[in-house]
């Protein structure tokens, strides 16, 4: 059965939020209306590609009007949402081969999650990792962050959401011997999951 992927499903639930936020913020019944329109067809072609079962599951998808109903909703869509696979800590040596003091992933803490990447710090070196999966293949970036000073507040480039302080850090990695630098994002991997709604951005770091 083909699933939400999960960058889906937080696209879903901010469209829905967004519709929640019009509800309350906008009184005028036309605005709604189209807010309605347009949340409609955005998350009807999100879910085009999935079976009739799932599809079902979003019969007059824009009839919520509190956050509640549309936390139940999205809670409801778990059983349908990919889970990040399981990993071994072989597979994530043999990912991460040439790291001479690789730090594990806590395996228990992320068992059934569902993630569009996994990752994991290693605060004594700075190091931050990060695997990718896609088609059954697993892909493995080992990276060094400089957290950022103070209450900056910066966009993650994979979750496109603000973070400050010790929530992000400047991430650099090399990638055929050339230093790919630049790029702010969250240290906290289960945060910056739940906000990708593109993971466009993601895969091209990941170099996919
Ligand atoms: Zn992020």
């Amino acid at each position: 059965m083909v699933l939400l992927k999960p960058h889906e499903l937080n696209f879903i639930r901010q469209q829905l939020s967004h519709l929640i936020q019009t509800v309350y913020f906008v009184g005028d019944y036309r605005t709604l209306r189209l807010t309605e329109e347009a949340v409609e067809f955005k998350i009807g072609e999100v879910i085009s590609h999935l079976s009739p079962e799932i599809r079902n599951l979003f019969q007059n998808i824009t009839r919520f009007r509190g956050q509640g109903e549309v936390n139940t909703f999205i809670q409801s869509l778990s059983p349908y949402v990919e889970k990040f696979p399981k990993l071994s800590s072989n597979q994530v040596r043999k990912l991460f081969s040439k790291v001479k003091k690789l730090s594990m992933p806590d395996f228990e803490k992320m068992e059934d999650l569902a993630l569009e990447y996994l990752g994991w710090r290693d605060i004594a070196t700075h190091s931050l990792y990060l695997v990718y999966h896609e088609k059954g293949e697993l892909y493995g970036l080992d990276c060094r962050y400089k957290p950022i000073s103070g209450n900056k507040s910066v966009f993650c480039c994979l979750c496109n959401q603000r973070r400050i302080g010790n929530q992000i850090g400047l991430v650099t990695t090399k990638r055929n011997n050339d230093l790919v630098s630049g790029n702010y994002m969250c240290l906290d991997s289960q945060l910056c999951n739940q906000d990708i709604t593109d993971i466009r951005k993601l895969r091209e770091f990941m170099g996919v």
